[in-house]
């Protein structure tokens, strides 16, 4: 009895375990998950600065309309003063630059003018404008990011400003990835009659890598029990493991049986969904073993919606799930089948809300289909089909969530 697909994702989450962590430089963490909160052991910035460029003065000395100050120095960023700023006395400071002790306020330079030596203000002071007081973005102590946050461009200034040249990221769960098929030939190999290039281990390369993952990719293997058993043991060294073709009911397919042979223990096999029917899953010892089908977008669908999620749970994000919205079907939508559908589809934005059309055709081999789509619709059993207008749950191929689609029955 094949399972729903919510069914069949519960017993994939199950399997999800901590991948571990390293510790990595601090550029080399971009787009890598974090793997503890992030403390901040100083101040950002260290020290009162100033804003603009201009004149550092004490507020409180200055009565009337154009006062006159003497400018006793000229403080560059990336120097200092020591000593105590008089009465009456200014500094003429950069932008950055520390605020001399004793001044509280920055006159910026095009509201003064020079008189000799003086500098006369041309309008009255605003008591601490321009002054970026210490700790003003971060203070030590301050949570600067928490533990499964993804490191973008933002977050590495967030850490570099607070002086983390190293980070502890979550280690790539390391997926090992074998297509199986007496018929398939290397992307530079030569097909002869009856024979087609690989191309899963490549679709499933380019998902690991953007699932945080790091892909292994163990090759072909022919349609032969002794084969496909030497490099399933191989890729079972790994931490996820992930096959394509031979799952089906054909006297070909022996990835099931090898999977016994080796000691993986069955969770289900068979899904109701389509494209993905033959999707087979179990674990060896605690490493989750998927079976994924050979038609190249049965393929890229499960591992969107199986694989994807455990890899980020692997990894500790916050946000595991695919984005997703209702959408009005802008095309009569007709069920082809008894099972719940993920159609590829392209999602836009129209009068407010959001619209869908399909791809076209929804054969399982339609690879090209895959490359426009921006979403899958979600087509429930229970859908008799509709005619434009009717919404259904688009789930979005790019971008995160931590709402987990309404996957249909
Ligand atoms: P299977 O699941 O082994 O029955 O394969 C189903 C279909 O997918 C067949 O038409 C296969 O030729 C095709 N197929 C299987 N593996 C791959 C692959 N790695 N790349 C491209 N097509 C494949
Ligand atoms: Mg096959």
């Amino acid at each position: 009895m094949p399972v729903t697909i919510d069914q069949a994702l519960d017993h994939v989450l199950k399997t999800a375990r901590p991948s571990g962590f390293e510790e990595v430089d601090l550029l080399a963490s971009f787009g890598r998950t974090l793997a503890n909160d992030v403390i901040s052991p100083d101040d950002v910035p260290p020290f009162a600065n100033s804003a603009m460029d201009g004149f550092a003065l004490r507020a409180a000395d200055q009565q009337g309309d154009r006062p006159r100050l003497r400018v006793v120095a000229e403080l560059p960023a990336g120097h200092s003063i020591e000593e105590m700023l008089v009465p009456g006395a200014a500094v003429k400071i950069m932008t950055g630059a520390p605020l001399p002790p004793g001044a509280d306020t920055v006159v910026q330079v095009e509201a003064t003018e020079m008189a000799g030596d003086d500098v006369v203000l041309s309008a009255p002071v605003v008591a601490g404008i321009n002054v970026r007081p210490a700790a003003e973005d971060v203070r030590r102590g301050d949570l600067l990011l928490s533990a499964g946050d993804v490191i973008s461009a933002a977050n590495l200034g967030v850490l570099a400003s607070a002086g983390l040249a190293r980070v502890e990221v979550a280690r790539r769960p390391r997926v090992a990835i074998l297509a199986t098929g007496s018929e398939l030939v290397p992307v530079d190999g030569f097909p002869g009659a009856g024979q087609i290039r690989n191309s899963n281990s490549f679709t499933a390369y380019g998902q690991a890598l953007d699932a945080g993952a790091e892909p292994v990719l163990l090759g072909i293997a022919r349609d032969d029990a002794e084969v496909t058993r030497t490099l399933l043991r191989r890729a079972l060294e790994e931490d996820v493991v992930v096959t394509s073709g031979g799952v089906s009911v054909g006297d070909y397919d022996f990835v099931k049986q090898v999977q016994e042979e080796l000691g993986v223990e069955r969770r289900f096999w068979g899904v109701r969904t389509k494209p993905g029917k033959p999707l087979a899953f179990g674990v060896h010892g605690e490493t989750p073993v998927f079976g994924v089908p050979g038609n190249p977008v049965a393929a890229m669908v499960t591992f969107e919606v199986f694989i994807r999620p455990l890899l980020l749970s692997m990894l500790g994000r916050s946000l595991v799930w695919r984005p997703w919205v209702w959408a009005a079907a802008a095309e009569p939508v007709r069920r082809t089948t008894d099972r719940p559908e993920l159609r590829r589809c392209l999602v836009h934005r129209r009068e407010e809300r959001w619209v869908f059309t399909t791809t076209g055709p929804q054969g399982s081999g339609i690879l090209s289909s895959m490359a426009v789509a921006t979403g899958l619709v979600l087509v429930p059993t229970g859908f008799e089909g509709a005619d434009t207008g009717e919404p259904l749950p688009v789930m979005l191929l790019s971008g995160s969530s931590d709402e987990r689609p309404p996957f249909p029955e």
